[in-house]
């Protein structure tokens, strides 16, 4: 099941360390739920509901000793539950003089991720939104490029903010964005709202003849280009250049904050262009556009489909 209050730590695994930052009751740390979801009863009594997994036991000779505090002293039938908890508790312990780490599940091949779209997919809950996994899944552009716009459409891709509600960043003047330091660095913050972004964008759109209005979020951007074009071979043309271009924009983000590289509209503009261009010929044999006419009329390019 999609479960929305799950989102970031659906998109983090934990390493344990010292348990300095994970929360014992709250985070998901051991099994595929809070503590809290597992043991709603338990929780319920329980006190220090925010507590650190450090705080709920001691060090004593080397060995790691859990003592959960509870608000009363608990009833027969809530001692049957505490006993499970102890069970998985014993099998789980923090490490001395290690850092907690949080890493994110965004591997190479894409392959959690997958897996996840799928679940959505297949979910009730996630049938009114079929059609854009659909579309972002586009067998005309690489799986790791899906993968990460899929996790950017829920906030869950690793930016300064999610980073900071891991605990992975605990300088609270360190959510800025790295480009502008204007603002907190969120996904919509960084796709849409930031102005060199957004000249990348307005580019893209001249580049194809739309005018249309600002949206706010990633998800509206992508919803809004249903009615962009109704020939389907046009309209897959498009999704690929917003792929290209949520793409490019990561990448150019992370250049710039981790190799301090420039940040260029028309650069980034240019790399959309390319990128698109690559996928589409690599993978689609029916377009004989060269990179000249893509640049010039990407909708006639893609209207004229070679006779096979
Ligand atoms: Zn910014």
């Amino acid at each position: 099941m999609h479960n929305k209050r799950g989102w970031l730590s659906d998109g983090f695994k934990l390493k344990m360390g010292d348990g300095n930052t994970v929360r014992f009751w709250k985070d998901v740390w051991i099994g595929n739920q809070s503590l809290a979801n597992q043991f709603p009863t338990l929780f319920r009594v329980s006190s220090g509901k925010e507590d650190r997994i450090c705080k709920m036991g001691k060090w004593r000779d080397g060995k790691w000793e859990w003592s959960v505090q509870w608000r009363r002293s608990l009833f027969e039938w809530e001692k049957d539950n505490w006993s499970k908890l102890q069970a998985l508790l014993d099998n789980t312990q923090p490490v001395q003089e290690q850092k907690d780490r949080w890493e994110w599940k965004h591997d190479k091949d894409g392959e959690y991720v997958v897996k996840s779209a799928y679940n959505v997919l297949s979910s009730n809950n996630g049938h009114d939104k079929a059609w854009i996994y659909k579309r972002i899944w586009s067998r005309l552009v690489p799986t790791k490029v899906s993968a990460f716009t899929w996790q950017a459409l829920q906030d869950r891709i690793p930016t300064k903010i999610n980073l900071f509600r891991k605990g992975i960043i605990t300088d609270p003047n360190q959510v800025l964005c790295g480009l502008c330091g204007e603002s907190t660095e969120d996904s919509n913050h960084l796709f849409i709202h930031y102005r060199d972004t957004c000249s990348v964008w307005q580019k893209c759109l001249q580049w194809w003849g739309i005018s249309t209005v600002m949206t706010n979020t990633c998800q509206e951007t992508f919803e809004q280009h249903q009615s962009f074009f109704k020939e389907s071979s046009v309209r897959a043309g498009w999704d690929v250049v917003w792929l290209a271009f949520i793409w490019s924009i990561w990448m150019s983000r992370n250049g710039k904050i981790f190799r301090n590289s420039e940040y260029e509209v028309n650069r980034i503009f240019e790399l959309v262009q390319l990128r698109a261009f690559n996928w589409i010929k690599g993978k689609a044999n029916e377009y004989s556009f060269n990179m000249y006419e893509w640049m010039m009329e990407p909708v006639l390019c893609l209207k004229a489909k070679r006779k096979k």
